[in-house]
């Protein structure tokens, strides 16, 4: 085989995947998300924009990029977002050209974005998206959880709740159903898909001239 050839098969471009997280709040979807990050090199967190404040711990620039409604307002005139959402009255959306850039380059990204967003992003990009839905045990359980957190008043918990309902309405309109009754599975749940995903024909129709020259050495 000749050096150019051997070069072409060893760098094959592929085009990276976007694996949307979306669950109700409690159900567990921020701590599987991170525990992925740590497990998964190859994948690149969407840093959305939201107009909320920034919850105690959380920086700018890691966990949200936390813009006045105005810049909110601006970028989804100007098309800069992919999709945007109001949730709990609140503005949050997608940058769209990290998102460009890094699935041109290969690189694989997590969404942790609402069912509104994963509508969006779907009809955007109708070959790249792959929703995961993850669902708490029990509706008892995801309001224990929704009262265990520290960080939200009461009000906001009811409103939380009630968001919850319409949030798991919308369950079915995802790829994958996840049911997080013990976060380690959840989580190996979750990286089997991912590992399917990455081995699926129409991903890997990059591997053609890879295929082409079995056939030329038979
Ligand atoms: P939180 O304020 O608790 O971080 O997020 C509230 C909700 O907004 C969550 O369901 C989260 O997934 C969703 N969310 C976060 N970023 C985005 C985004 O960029 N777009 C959409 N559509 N939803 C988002």
């Amino acid at each position: 085989m000749s050096e150019s050839k051997a070069k072409s098969i060893s760098t094959p471009r592929k085009r990276g995947i976007c694996f949307v997280l979306s669950a109700p709040s409690g159900a567990g979807k921020s701590t599987i998300a991170n525990a992925l990050r740590a497990t998964q090199p190859n994948l690149f967190p969407s840093i959305s924009v939201t107009t909320r404040d920034p919850r105690p711990g959380e920086e700018h620039g890691v966990h949200y990029h936390f813009i006045s409604q105005e810049e909110f307002e601006k970028q989804a005139e100007n098309d800069e977002l992919l999709e945007w959402a109001t949730v709990f009255g609140r503005g949050y959306g997608t940058p769209r050209a990290p998102v460009e850039k890094l699935l041109s380059e290969g690189k694989d990204l997590i969404f942790d974005i609402d069912w509104q967003g994963h509508q969006q992003i779907r009809k955007a990009l109708p070959h790249d998206v792959v929703g995961i839905f993850i669902l708490p045990p029990s509706l008892n359980e995801l309001k224990n959880r929704l009262q265990l957190r520290g960080s939200d008043h009461i009000d906001e918990i009811n409103n939380r709740m009630n968001k919850a309902m319409d949030e798991i309405s919308h369950w079915n309109e995802f790829d994958y159903v996840i049911i997080n009754h013990q976060l380690n599975k959840a989580i190996e749940e979750i990286e089997s898909i991912l590992a399917s995903e990455r081995l699926k024909t129409d991903r890997q129709l990059f591997l053609d001239p890879f295929i082409q020259n079995f056939q030329h050495e038979r």
